[in-house]
């Protein structure tokens, strides 16, 4: 009698692949969101990119690098909107079924008896099922060096979806750009902070974010030189040795030959050098200056037991001499002729 509706009930036994209809912005890309509990940071992936290139079994965020199956990353509404569909299609191949039975249980019934049997059906109401929303486009869109895969995300993104490929190149020139960022914004900033936390903690907080720039600078600069040196020497660094200018420099030059000198001249030179001693003292010494610091850099502005104050302007001058630093060594030997270095911002 219900042959209908079981053959398809018994469909469902092994699984059943529904398509399911999915809107992405105006330039294709589709809303993701990372799975992992400490990040959840929402991304977009290109479309076309998110078929073709993410592996079923494994695609990285691209903000905390963590994995996940390539069917863990839908947005709350995008599962809302899937199960919805869901549950349409299967209610409509039910109904479908459960129609046709019924139909043909009604014409099997002798018409003129004194009892006559008839069924009905009626079919459960469907659910509204437009495709979530996208979200607006985001402005910053990325290109793995490695895959080519295009995503784009609110802020940096440091990791491919796709391949998991970190580019230490990109991750460098976001640093730089987002010091660049809190330094152009920083008078603004103030003034907002003003408000919400007084004039002092505003002072305070605006002094210990461009402090901190001494460290995220040379930090940043750090991992950049030995991904760098990697790539180039096809070993790893010695730990820490692009966290001192002249040791970096000789090893630059060993396997280089250029030293930074060569690369940045004397003047500037001596403006990292300087920017490397301070995170020094920010980190060790909470900013108080000692001799050690004079003899180092140079510096005479401060006398020992001063404390270190660091200028919004200073760390302008030191941002561009770490970018030109950084250019120069994007050129190493192994793509000297081969002009533009694929992680290097097209300027
Ligand atoms: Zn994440
Ligand atoms: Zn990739």
């Amino acid at each position: 009698m219900f042959e209908n509706l079981l053959r398809e009930l018994r469909k469902f036994e092994h699984g059943v692949r529904i398509e399911v209809r999915v809107e992405t912005d105006e330039k294709g890309f589709l809303d993701r969101k990372c799975p992992h509990e400490n990040c959840g940071e929402h991304f977009k992936v290109l479309l076309k990119d998110w078929k073709d290139k993410v592996p079923d079994a494994k695609a990285y965020c691209p903000i905390c690098g963590g994995s996940a199956r390539s069917t863990e990353w839908n947005t709350p509404e995008q599962e809302r909107s899937f199960s919805d569909q869901a549950h349409n299609h299967v209610s409509q191949l039910i109904a479908d079924a459960n129609e046709k039975d019924v139909s043909a249980f009604n014409s099997r019934q002798p018409s003129g008896g004194f009892i006559s049997m008839r069924m009905e059906h009626r079919r459960g109401l469907l659910l509204p099922t437009l495709p979530s929303r996208a979200r607006d486009a985001f402005e910053q869109e990325f290109q793995c060096e490695q895959c080519a895969c295009q995503y784009s995300s609110v802020g940096a993104a440091f990791f491919c979806p796709a391949c998991g490929h970190n580019s230490a190149g990109s991750q460098y020139w976001a640093a730089l750009e987002a010091v660049r960022k809190l330094l152009d914004g920083v008078e603004e900033l103030r003034a907002h902070l003003e408000q919400s936390v007084g004039r002092d903690g505003a002072r305070d907080i605006v002094r210990l974010l461009v402090e901190n720039t001494a460290t995220k600078l040379v930090g940043s600069f750090q991992r950049f030189a030995e991904v760098r040196y990697s790539e180039i020497a096809g070993q790893i660094p010695r730990r820490n040795v692009f966290q001192g200018v002249a040791a970096g420099s000789d090893l630059w030059l060993a396997v280089t030959g250029s030293s930074y000198e060569s690369l940045i001249g004397p003047t500037d030179l001596a403006t990292i050098s300087r920017l490397f001693q301070q995170r020094h003292l920010f980190a060790h010494r909470d900013g108080i200056v000692d001799q050690d610091y004079v003899d180092r850099s140079g510096d005479r502005r401060f006398s020992p037991g001063q404390r270190l104050i660091v200028s919004v302007d200073e760390v302008r001058r030191v941002l561009d001499v770490l970018d030109r630093l950084a250019r120069g060594m994007s050129n190493g030997p192994e793509n000297a002729n081969s002009g533009h270095d694929p992680s290097l911002p097209l300027t």
